[in-house]
């Protein structure tokens, strides 16, 4: 049986109180919570080895930069990435994925072709969009069914020998959908086209194989697998890495510097200028630790029980709508009950203690695609219980019968 009881203990806000009523913490699509290690490691570091990495000779910037280093090693290992110098740390997925399109604005020209798929984050969306507009290049959207998946035969019809980069994420975070990325890389690559893979929603509950997958550019946020905000990460093919130009300039990115021309470090620094993050990339080495700890195949199955359980009681009450129901998905449910306003309900539960949430979930063309202004969404982690599940249940009841 999966340990739930025990790992629950590992996370001090799950025993703190919201509006008087047990916090139920059904939000961990936008955020997971952070487990005491990971708390405890960014304490350590302020506490015991504060210092700038990379540059310092003395004892404390030698460990800063060795724990630092060693995460990113974790992160390597964790992805199966080939090099260590693959890992580019980043501030979130956000931040990597702005990298990588600001870099293919050298490689890109008027004519040549994107594709997107419909069920992409806005992050996923608007860094491309910007790219189009500054090169000329166009933008194509694989589109989607009714059950939330992707039409492959339609993305088939996309690529050409035009098509330069494919980008789509591993799972939506708006309806949970798994999507076929094997396929999508393998095309891609027949076409000779790059792929950008955005694993923010699939890393919390996948644990992906970049080079089995032959992925080129892969990314991910800390913060969603147990880890701190501000911290992320950029997996790309070395060859990719080196052809694609530094994002930022500044510190730490250089070789050499004059007034008359810079040479750039080698990777993985080339695209880390400035002080990073130091402390939240040595615990997002910590949170990968601890979620290796419990295993990604027991965190799928328990999360996969949940989403059933959950999907199955939701479908007795009347009127309500579940989008997304694709066969392959993650433990994320999005849904109306009636013509009720998404927020009204989320309202009503979070006065009961329990936290959804609600809206378009940075996924307008989703709810547009569904003709809906939002929905309310679920979306469970390892750590929850089919007891929340029951307590969600009542409150989301006692929600529709107040409002409808
Ligand atoms: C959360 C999320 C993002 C954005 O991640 P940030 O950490 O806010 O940069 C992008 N794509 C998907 C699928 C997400 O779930």
């Amino acid at each position: 049986m999966f340990p739930v009881e025990k790992i629950r203990k590992d996370f001090p806000i799950l025993s703190r109180k919201v509006n008087g009523h047990p916090l139920v913490y059904f939000d961990n699509a936008a955020t997971s919570q952070t487990p005491q290690v990971v708390i405890d490691s960014i304490v350590d570091y302020y506490s015991n080895y504060n210092a700038n990495i990379h540059r310092g000779v003395h004892a404390l910037s030698q460990e800063a930069t060795d724990a630092y280093e060693q995460a990113r090693q974790k992160i390597q290992k964790h992805f199966n990435a080939k090099k260590t110098h693959e890992i580019i740390f980043a501030s979130g997925t956000t931040h990597a994925i702005n990298l990588v399109a600001n870099g293919f604005s050298s490689l890109l020209k008027k004519g040549d072709e994107l594709i997107v798929s419909a069920l992409e984050h806005h992050s996923n969306i608007v860094p491309w969009q910007m790219l189009c507009e500054r090169t000329g290049a166009i933008l194509k959207v694989i589109p989607m069914n009714h059950d939330g998946e992707l039409m492959m035969d339609a993305y088939d019809n996309l690529l050409t020998e035009k098509t330069k980069l494919v980008f789509c994420n591993h799972v939506s975070n708006a309806l949970g959908t798994v999507n076929p990325i094997e396929y999508i890389i393998k095309k891609a690559h027949l076409v000779g086209a790059a792929v950008l893979i955005d694993g923010a929603q699939a890393c919390p509950h996948i644990k992906p194989d970049v080079q089995t997958l032959d992925v080129d550019f892969y990314v991910a946020s800390g913060h969603k697998l147990c880890g701190p905000t501000g911290v992320g990460m950029l997996y790309g093919k070395e060859e990719w890495l080196n052809k694609l130009p530094p994002y930022q300039g500044g510190g730490e990115m250089i070789a050499e510097v004059t007034f008359e021309k810079t040479t750039y470090a080698d990777l993985p620094h080339k695209f880390e200028a400035g002080t990073p993050n130091i402390a939240g990339g040595i615990a997002f080495g910590v949170a990968l630790d601890y979620m290796n700890g419990i295993g990604f195949n027991q965190i799928a199955s328990y999360e996969d029980e949940l989403l059933q359980y959950a999907t199955k009681q939701l479908m007795t009450i009347d009127g309500l709508k579940i989008y997304g129901t694709s066969k392959e998905k993650t433990a994320v449910i999005s849904f109306n009950v009636g013509d009720i306003h998404p927020y009204d309900i989320g309202t009503i539960l979070d006065k009961l203690g329990i936290a959804v949430r609600t809206g378009h979930h940075c996924a307008q063309p989703i709810m547009d695609f569904f003709k809906i202004p939002g929905t309310i969404r679920a979306s469970f982690s390892f750590y929850n219980t089919k007891q929340e599940i029951d307590v969600f249940m009542e409150g989301l009841k006692r929600a529709v019968l107040m409002l409808s």
